[in-house]
């Protein structure tokens, strides 16, 4: 949505939204997910998520989408005009169709149908993306102890997700947490999430001044970063989604060093 706006407002509504998610994820039965764990594709980098058959519960999900829409307007009842149309779009066939391109994250689909039917770009892909994810959620939670490690490059081993978010447990071990899918696996201390890179020379940590329990992880072999944040003192451990927008100031002090949220591959002459 509004990214650049990290206004209080846009913090509680997503608060809001992820307790909205949580509270979906009940809903699901279990059983509509089926994931099939294919070790030569996981290998290779597909996302277990990629991997599962999913029987979409198409009316949970307009339901959904109607609740989200509530919300957002209980927030800013300007945005009523701009989300009273959006239900009547929805067929079972759109409905399906939305659900497919949130999974593989297609920016242009989602411009598209906002256009067709004049409504602002954001609102499609952050609605069927919010109305995704308790179907990422359930399925990192089945798969949680099926997969063990990561392939640096692919993102979240679950969904897909371009790494974002590790969290320093107990003896400093590092776990890479998934804001998307909440998916989490262990990582090398040292090593870059996004390309491999275990170079210690070209792997360095930015610290934040006034900020004891975060650093940034950056890698100049591919110019991205992570976020680590040390959660060891906290009383609650917030989830994932609330870590990654609450240290969103990490990413503005990432991005100033010229550092990316997703690594990029250096051309080799
Ligand atoms: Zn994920
Ligand atoms: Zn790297």
């Amino acid at each position: 949505m509004i990214k650049s706006v990290v206004s209080k407002e846009y913090q509680e509504l997503q608060k809001q939204i992820v307790a909205l998610q949580e509270k979906w994820k009940l809903q699901l039965d279990p059983e509509s997910i089926r994931p099939n764990l294919d070790q030569a594709a996981m290998e290779a980098g597909v996302p277990a998520a990629a991997l599962t058959a999913i029987n979409f519960d198409i009316s949970l999900f307009l339901q959904w989408i109607d609740e989200v829409n509530t919300t957002l307007i209980n927030k800013n009842p300007e945005l009523e005009p701009k989300l009273s149309n959006i239900h009547s779009l929805l067929n079972e066939e759109t409905a399906i169709r939305w659900i497919e391109e949130a999974f593989s994250l297609n920016h242009v689909f989602f411009i598209h149908f906002a256009q067709e039917h004049g409504i602002e770009e954001w609102i499609p892909q952050f609605l069927a993306e919010t109305a995704l994810r308790p179907y990422l959620q359930l399925i990192a939670e089945k798969v949680q102890s099926e997969i063990h490690r990561a392939i640096p490059g692919a993102g979240c081993p679950v969904c897909g997700e371009p790494v974002r978010v590790a969290v320093l447990e107990e003896e400093g071990k590092k776990v890479m947490h998934c804001p998307r899918c909440l998916y989490h696996w262990h990582a090398k201390r040292l090593e870059c999430g996004h390309c491999g890179n275990e170079n210690h020379e070209t792997i360095q940590f930015i610290s934040i001044e006034g900020d004891a329990t975060s650093q940034i992880q950056v890698c100049d072999e591919c110019s991205g970063y992570i976020k680590i944040i040390d959660t060891r003192q906290y009383i609650t451990k917030p989830s994932a989604a609330l870590l990654d927008l609450k240290s969103i100031h990490l990413d503005f002090v990432a991005q100033e060093h010229g550092y990316n949220a997703v690594g990029e591959k250096k051309e080799t002459n």
